[in-house]
């Protein structure tokens, strides 16, 4: 029984991570449903990174006393929001977007742009520092995810379709943002 649960969370991951940002099915709710029941313990290795500095290190338990269930599946376990649901995607106030998880700053609205995908994209991230990308080259694709790089939550992916100067989209998941509305 135990290797059946396995299996399935195995495949469940997959299935999130191959959906990535590009794509938004009615399957993903269903996939969601069933990675929510079980325990993740052995996904917060997924990255393999474990060397990085991060600031911000909570246990599963404390992050899903955080988060919402909707921010846990997204921003802990990778998950996807479905396009033109968010509540930033068409938001336009000026302000900072900073993580959810933890408030770290990761975006400016001046870098925003309507890249009509469904989710808010930007062009640039706030600086070098604010997020994290790691290349997945499994399964025969080349895909890009961004975490934030003070408590690696998962946030979205970044793409080389993005307008000038730097060329890049990072597609972002509404609901792993909080925005500081003002100039700054
Ligand atoms: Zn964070």
């Amino acid at each position: 029984m135990l290797k059946i649960i396995l299996s399935i969370a195995a495949a469940t991951s997959l299935f999130l991570v191959l959906n990535g940002c590009e794509s938004a099915t009615g399957d993903e709710s269903q996939n969601a449903k069933k990675e929510r029941s079980m325990t993740t313990n052995d996904k917060t290795e997924a990255h393999g990174t474990a060397s990085r500095d991060h600031h911000v290190r909570l246990t599963e338990a404390e992050w899903r006393k955080r988060l919402t269930p909707e921010q846990f599946r997204v921003c802990r376990e990778k998950g996807t929001e479905r396009a033109f649901t968010g509540k930033f995607n068409d938001h336009k106030a000026d302000g900072t977007y900073v993580c959810v998880a933890c408030g770290n700053p990761l975006f400016e609205s001046n870098h925003k742009f309507n890249s009509g995908t469904g989710w808010p994209s930007f062009w640039k991230p706030l600086s070098d520092d604010s997020v994290e990308t790691v290349t997945d080259t499994s399964h025969g694709m080349r895909r890009t995810e961004v975490t934030c790089n003070s408590c690696d939550s998962h946030l979205g992916h970044v793409f080389n379709d993005g307008p000038k100067p730097t060329g890049l989209r990072y597609c972002i998941n509404s609901v792993a943002l909080d925005i500081v509305e003002g100039n700054e």
